[in-house]
C-alpha cells in the first residue's frame, strides 16, 4: 500500500509503490478512485485517475489490485452502453442520478440474469483456448460464442446446456494442471491485443452501399480508414450509414471527447437507428462507449483501448467487427494532457512524441486475422477514425500521423455539403490506397470491368476540374465539343452517382450490382456522345439535350431486382442516340 504525495487533476504521485507494476489498476483515497500506474521511478508511482480528484490530498491511502485495467467479456455486452473504462452508464444513472459518484463500483455487465447456454462441445472434446464450447443467442440478431479462454486447453469433462449466469461454472477441463471450471466471463486486459493464429492481407471489401465509397474509395474488410468531420460536413450521416449499411456483423462506436451535447446526441440517435435487414434496433448489434469531454480525461485516453479489445472478443468468434472512434483528436488531446502533467518532453504542437505511435497501435489492432482455436476460422476488425482539427487543417499533428497510418481517406468537405451534395466526400481529395489490391475482388465479383469503369469515371471527374477553371475564365462556350461531353458527363456522375440521398429508401443503400449498372448507364451515354460527336461531327448539344438522361438521372431510384429497367434505359439511350446519328 502506498500514500498519495502528489495531485495534479488526473494525474497522482505516490509513494511506497515498489511492489507494483506498470499499468496495475489501483484504488485511490477512500472513495476507492480508479486509477492506472503510467510510470514507476523507484517506489514513486505516476497514476492517472478515472475520476475526478477533488479532496484527494497528500497522505491518503492508494492501493493496488495487481491486476491491469481490464474489460469484461461476456453475453450481456450487446446494446451496452459504456463509459471508457467499461462503466455502464445506464446503471450508474440508476444508481447515483446524472451526478455520477465517486468510486462507484457497477459490475460492467449483469450478474444475475441467467443466459441459455447451449453447449456445442461435448464430454471427452479435446480443445484448445479459443475453441467453441457452446454460445448463447443473446438476442434476435448476435449469437454469443463462448470460447475456451486463452490459456486453457484440454479435454471436457463436464459440459451441458442449461441457463447460467455469466459467473456459475458451464464446463469443467481437465488440463495439464488439473481440473478448470470454466465460467462465460472472462476478464482481459485492454493495452494489448488479444492474441490470435495469423493476420491475413485484407483481400475483399467492406461493401457499404455508399456509392462514392464502395466504387471510388473502397475500404478493405480489416482496413483502417480516416475521416475528417468539420462541423456540418454530414459526419454523423455518414457514420450511420456505415453503421446500418456497411457488410459488419457488429458495431463498436467509441465517442471520446466530443462536447457534451454532442454525445447525447449520439445516445440518443443510435438507439434509435434500425438495423436494415432485420428491422430490429441497430443497437442489438451494437456496444457504444460514451466518453464526454467533461468526463475525466485519464478515462478518455482508455476508451479507445476499451473499445478495440471488444472488438477484438467477437472477432475473436469470427465475426466481422467495425470500430469507429470518434474522434481521435479528442483522444489525442487527452494523451497530450496527460503527458503535459507527467512533465515529459513535448513534441509537436505539444503532443508527446509518441503520439503516432499510440495512434498506430490503435489501427495495428484492426485486421483480418485467423483466430486462435484449432480451426481456420478468420475474423476482422474494421477501423474507422474520425479527425477533428483545429479550424480543419489537417497539416496538425494529429491527422497527419493518422494520415500515415490510414490507407483510406474520406475527405468530407463543408463546401460540398454547403452546396448540399451528400455525401459530402470530396473526391478530389479522398483516397484509398486499397482501390488497387481490390480491383480484382470487384472485376470478380461484381462485374469484369467493374474497376476500368470506377478508373473511367474518376478521371471525367478529375477533367472536370481542370475544365472548371478554363470555364471560369472564358466561359462554357469556348469549350471543345469532347471537353463539353466531359462537362455533361462529370456533372452527371456527380448528381445521378455521388450524390446519394440517406433518407431516401431506395437511395440509402446501393448493393454492387446496381453500382455497376448506373456507371455503366453514364459511361455509355459518354462513350456514345463522344463517338457521335468527334467521329460524326453531330453538335454536342444535341446529345446533351436527350431525354434519356432523366431516365439515367432517376435509375438511382430503381429497385435493386428491377434489373428490367436498367436493360429498357440502355435500348432507350441507344435508340435516342442513332436518332440523331441517323
Ligand atoms: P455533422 O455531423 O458533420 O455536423 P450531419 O451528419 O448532422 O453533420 O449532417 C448535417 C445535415 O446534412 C443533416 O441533417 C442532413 O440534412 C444533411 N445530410 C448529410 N448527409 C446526407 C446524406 N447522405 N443525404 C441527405 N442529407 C444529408
Amino acid at each position: 500500500m502506498g500514500s498519495v504525495v502528489k495531485v495534479s487533476g488526473p494525474l497522482i504521485v505516490a509513494e511506497g509503490m515498489a511492489d507494483s507494476r506498470m499499468f496495475d489498476v489501483v484504488e485511490v483515497g477512500t472513495f476507492g478512485l480508479i486509477g492506472e500506474i503510467i510510470e514507476l521511478r523507484g517506489d514513486k508511482a505516476s497514476i492517472q485517475v478515472y475520476e475526478e480528484t477533488a479532496g484527494v490530498g497528500p497522505g491518503d491511502a492508494v492501493i493496488s489490485t495487481g491486476a491491469p485495467l481490464s474489460v469484461s467479456l461476456a453475453p450481456g455486452l450487446m446494446s451496452g452502453i459504456y463509459d471508457g473504462i467499461q462503466r455502464p452508464l445506464v446503471k450508474l444513472l440508476e444508481q447515483s442520478g446524472s451526478r455520477i459518484t465517486r468510486g462507484v463500483k457497477v459490475s460492467p455487465l449483469d450478474l444475475d440474469v441467467k443466459w441459455a447456454f447451449v453447449a456445442t462441445a461435448t464430454f471427452g472434446d479435446k480443445l484448445q483456448a479459443g475453441d467453441e464450447l457452446g454460445f448463447v443467442q443473446e438476442n434476435e440478431l448476435i449469437k454469443h460464442k463462448i470460447l475456451l479462454p486463452y490459456g486453457v486447453s484440454g479435454t471436457v469433462k463436464k459440459i451441458a446446456s442449461g441457463d447460467f449466469t455469466i459467473t456459475e461454472t458451464i464446463a469443467e477441463i481437465e488440463t495439464e494442471s488439473g481440473i478448470k471450471p470454466v465460467i462465460m466471463l472472462q476478464k482481459c486486459p485492454v493495452r494489448k491485443g488479444r492474441p490470435y493464429k495469423q493476420k491475413l492481407a485484407p483481400a475483399a471489401p467492406m461493401v457499404t452501399g455508399q456509392r462514392v465509397i464502395d466504387t471510388f474509395f473502397p475500404i478493405a474488410r480489416g482496413g483502417a480508414a480516416a475521416i475528417p468531420g468539420p462541423f456540418g460536413s454530414g459526419k454523423t450521416v455518414v457514420q450511420h450509414q456505415l453503421a446500418k449499411w456497411a457488410e459488419a456483423d457488429i458495431i463498436v462506436y467509441i465517442g471520446c471527447g466530443e462536447r457534451g451535447n454532442e454525445m447525447t446526441d449520439v445516445l440518443n440517435e443510435f438507439p434509435e437507428l434500425k438495423d436494415p435487414k432485420s428491422g430490429e434496433p441497430l443497437m442489438k448489434r451494437t456496444v457504444l462507449i460514451a466518453n464526454t469531454s467533461d468526463m475525466p480525461v485519464a478515462a478518455r485516453e482508455a476508451s479507445i483501448y476499451t473499445g478495440i479489445t471488444i472488438a477484438e472478443y467477437f472477432r475473436d468468434m469470427g465475426y466481422n467487427v467495425a470500430v469507429m472512434a470518434d474522434s481521435s483528436s479528442r483522444w489525442a488531446e487527452a494523451l497530450r494532457e496527460m503527458s503535459g502533467r507527467l512533465e515529459e518532453m513535448p513534441g509537436e504542437e505539444g503532443y508527446p512524441a509518441y503520439l503516432s505511435s499510440r495512434l498506430a497501435e490503435f489501427y495495428e489492432r484492426a485486421g483480418v486475422v485467423k483466430v486462435i482455436g484449432s480451426g481456420d476460422t478468420e475474423g476482422s476488425i474494421t477501423a474507422i477514425g474520425a479527425v477533428s482539427p483545429p479550424g480543419g487543417d489537417l497539416s496538425e499533428p494529429v491527422s497527419q500521423a493518422t494520415l500515415r497510418i490510414v490507407k483510406v481517406f474520406w475527405g468530407l468537405s463543408s463546401s460540398l455539403a454547403y452546396k448540399r451534395h451528400f455525401p459530402a466526400i470530396d473526391w478530389l481529395v479522398s483516397y484509398s490506397l486499397y482501390s488497387e489490391k481490390l480491383a480484382n475482388w470487384f472485376d470478380t465479383n461484381a462485374a469484369a470491368d467493374f474497376s476500368s469503369l470506377a478508373a473511367k469515371a474518376m478521371s471525367i471527374l478529375q477533367e472536370e476540374a481542370g475544365l472548371a477553371e478554363i470555364v471560369r475564365l472564358v466561359g462554357a462556350d469556348a469549350l471543345g465539343a469532347k471537353d463539353k461531353i466531359t462537362m455533361d458527363t462529370a456533372r452527371m456522375l456527380r448528381e445521378d452517382y455521388l450524390h446519394q440521398n440517406a433518407f431516401d429508401d431506395i437511395d440509402t443503400y446501393t448493393p454492387l450490382d446496381k453500382q455497376y449498372r448506373m456507371l455503366k448507364l453514364i459511361l455509355s451515354y459518354y462513350d456514345s456522345a463522344i463517338y457521335a460527336c468527334i467521329t460524326l461531327n453531330v453538335v454536342p448539344e444535341d446529345i446533351m439535350k436527350m431525354s434519356v438522361k432523366e431516365n439515367i438521372a432517376r435509375a438511382k431510384l430503381i429497385p435493386t431486382s428491377d434489373t428490367a429497367q436498367f436493360d429498357a434505359i440502355e435500348s432507350e439511350l441507344k435508340r435516342q442516340i442513332s436518332n440523331i446519328i441517323g
